[in-house]
């Protein structure tokens, strides 16, 4: 799955927001301060709150074991599914178009192409020009038959000497 698509579910859902969502949590007894709180985890018998929520980096992580991870693992592990399944459920569920990540990826897959072939083009383009060049050089340098066989024992002799 696009990272692309992850990244729009996470901007689209909190971890205090899929909690509320997906989960028995009660979050209206937490202490919520800015970078991080604790609530009761809803995955196991928690009496001391050992859920953290980290409002940061938009992640979770149970103390007592439960796991831990970003909205899209919260998901997967509230539904008992994949984290590809728990992916396609946000998609539905916040209404995300993606379509458009799709169309992006494929035109910037096919621009990088183009790019590719442009630059190779220009190399070989310069390539054929200095070839042009120096064949007409050799050429206007040419003046009659005898021109031609001394230039062919030019190159017979160089090699020989290489
Ligand atoms: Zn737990």
């Amino acid at each position: 799955m696009s990272t692309n698509i992850c990244k729009e579910i996470k901007n689209h859902l909190s971890i205090a927001e899929a909690l509320d969502r997906y989960t028995d949590a009660n979050l209206s007894k937490a202490k919520i301060y800015k970078k991080q709180f604790n609530i009761c985890c809803p995955w196991h018998a928690d009496k001391n709150p050992s859920l953290t929520i980290y409002t940061e980096s938009n992640t979770w992580h149970c103390w007592a074991g439960c796991g831990g991870g970003d909205v899209i693992n919260l998901v997967a592990k509230s539904k008992n599914v994949s984290n590809d399944e728990a992916i396609k459920l946000l998609i539905k569920d916040l209404g995300i178009n993606t379509t458009s990540f799709v169309q992006n990826s494929q035109e910037y897959k096919i621009n990088r192409g183009l790019k590719e072939f442009n630059h190779t083009c220009k190399l070989y383009s310069c390539a054929l020009h200095d070839l042009k060049i120096s064949l007409l050089d050799e050429a206007k340098s040419l003046k009659d038959v005898y021109d031609l066989e001394q230039k062919g024992d030019v190159y017979h002799t160089l090699a020989r000497i290489e």
